[in-house]
């Protein structure tokens, strides 16, 4: 977090997917192919995808079922490794564009297409991250989403 002077590079296809690997093996965790089949099917996705949309594409594709759980604990692990963010308000995942830094990452979530933009802008996080602070409340995680209609269904 901090101020945003970093170099902060968004990823995208094979370079995400490295990005995404060498990240986790860095922090001591393994890049199994399970593990790399639920990160590619998350990078796919343009929208958030749920546990259970992952576990049907990946049942499909590995010809065998995937359990949802399975899947949802992989994805509570790319969460709390920076690989994948979680938007709140539609139960569902993407693949973290930054998963080398950490931001406070605030969504614009379309209630008619599902898209979820994602901007990054630490000075708004930094003033909610104050704002608990200043309530005595020691903040984890600001979750920051906006609901509404995006430029496309409008
Ligand atoms: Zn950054
Ligand atoms: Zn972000
Ligand atoms: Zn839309």
């Amino acid at each position: 977090m901090g101020n945003h002077n970093h170099h902060h590079h968004e990823h995208s296809g094979a370079s995400l997917i490295d990005a995404a690997r060498d990240s986790l093996v860095s922090s001591g965790e393994q890049w199994t192919s399970m593990r790399a089949d639920i990160f590619e099917e998350l990078a796919r996705h343009e929208r958030p995808a749920s546990a259970y949309d992952i576990a049907d594409n990946l049942s499909a594709k590995r010809g065998k079922r995937v359990a949802p759980n399975s899947v949802y604990r992989i994805l509570d692990l790319f969460v709390a490794n920076n690989l994948a963010l979680r938007v709140e308000s539609a139960n569902a995942f993407l693949a973290n564009s930054h998963p080398g830094c950490e931001h406070d990452c605030i969504f614009l979530v379309c209630d008619e297409c599902g898209e979820a933009t994602h901007i990054d802008n630490d000075e708004i996080s930094e003033k909610v991250r104050g704002v608990a602070k200043a309530a005595d409340f020691r903040a984890r995680r600001p979750i920051i989403e906006i609901r509404g209609t995006c430029a496309s269904c409008s």
